[in-house]
């Protein structure tokens, strides 16, 4: 193939991560901990400007994991899950021998329906007796999850709310940053996200103690003292000197890569929103602000004359450019095919019809072009 690859979404860097990488270098602080990491939870702390603490961690998972642990599930409890998301999203329940129960989401946003998820609670407790111990919205490719309606089920019955933000920094609801909108909050700053670490995460609460619990949980458990003292099950879960410094560097161009990402978006719509059965995952209304991560559409195969999401994935490919089918909804995966599951059958719509296209920000008008032409192509 002699046509340039043009991926889904990579590493985007700024000018200034070797800047801070060459300060850890001189210093000598390479490993956990370290001036970097303190800098680099203070811009998260700035940029959330509200009253929030963030704890930086090696992954996003491992922050799911964490405030799992932090809000005390444990072995046999319930834990109520997107089901339209990414595995990480629920896999840390299976760590803790606690049990996942997905509920579907909206076509709206694409994000947990919260008159399945009321349902879900519902038919649990006439079901084990117990209400679910912890609800986990997701905000799918950076669009946000309809918060409010949530959190108003997870209030009715006092169950705390886990938001995975992960790949929604720099997305707001009603003008709250996501990230702030849940009782713990998760970030991802994984190779493919909008800003990355090279691998890492965060955990973020309004409540200063659980923030302070999970820096000591982090850091193998090891308390205050001069000698080797532990009281609770550990874990090595801190993020590098060395990968804080590529997130330093990198919160200095977030704005720009929202901005970025944002225009991307726009210019595909602009192209194929007037193609018939092709649809966009977008803002229902102004309450909704997406970071756009991940601009994606569902093709409707009985209005483009039997053309599928699958064969403008293949017509990419031919052109070496990398596309992706949506999530495959987590209750149709063998990992969990004990889970319980309420829903409508949204999330397998999404997945069968659906498909992400190249995203990143570092993607040039000319490549956006090449791709929107194949896809143009494809549908003629
Ligand atoms: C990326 C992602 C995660 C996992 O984050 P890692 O940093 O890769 O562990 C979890 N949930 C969602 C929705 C994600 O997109």
């Amino acid at each position: 193939m002699n046509k340039k690859q043009i991926h889904l979404s990579i590493a985007d860097m700024g000018t200034s991560e070797e800047y801070f990488i060459q300060k850890a270098f001189i210093t000598n602080w390479i490993t956990t901990g370290g001036p970097n990491v303190d800098d680099f939870e203070e811009d998260l702390e700035e940029f959330f400007d509200e009253s929030v603490h963030v704890a930086a961690l090696n992954s996003g998972t491992s922050a799911i994991h964490l405030a799992l642990i932090l809000l005390g599930i444990g072995n046999g409890d319930e834990v109520i899950c997107q089901d339209f998301t990414f595995a990480a999203t629920a896999f840390p329940i299976l760590y803790l021998n606690a049990k996942p129960v997905f509920v579907d989401s909206e076509m709206k946003t694409w994000n947990m329906s919260p008159i399945y998820l009321k349902k879900a609670i519902e038919k649990r407790f006439n079901k084990t007796g117990k209400l679910p111990k912890a609800i986990i919205p997701v905000h799918a490719y950076g669009m946000p999850a309809d918060m409010d309606e949530i959190n108003a089920v997870a209030n009715d019955y006092n169950i705390p709310v886990i938001e995975d933000a992960a790949a929604a920094l720099g997305s707001m609801y009603k003008r709250k940053k996501c990230g702030t909108l849940g009782n713990i909050s998760i970030l991802s700053f994984n190779g493919n996200k909008i800003i990355t670490t090279a691998g890492g995460g965060a955990i973020i609460s309004k409540d200063e103690r659980i923030i302070k619990q999970a820096k000591l949980l982090a850091s193998q458990a090891r308390e205050n003292t001069n000698f080797y003292s532990h009281q609770q099950t550990g874990y090595n879960y801190r993020l590098s000197n060395i990968c804080a410094a590529i997130g330093r560097g990198q919160m200095i161009v977030l704005p720009e890569r929202i901005e970025r990402r944002r225009k991307i978006n726009q210019y595909y719509r602009k192209r194929l929103e007037i193609i018939e059965g092709v649809n966009f995952q977008k803002e229902p209304n102004r309450k909704f602000y997406s970071n756009y991560w991940m601009t994606t559409i569902t093709v409707d195969q009985r209005k483009t004359g039997g053309v599928t999401a699958n064969d403008i994935q293949l017509a990419l490919e031919k052109e070496n450019i990398e596309s992706r089918p949506l999530w495959n909804p987590m209750h149709r995966q063998i990992v969990f095919s004990n889970s319980p599951f309420y829903g409508d059958g949204t999330s397998e719509h999404l997945f069968k019809n659906g498909l992400c296209l190249p995203s990143g920000s570092i993607l040039t008008d000319k490549e956006l072009r090449r791709v929107a032409n194949v896809i143009k192509r494809t549908l003629k």
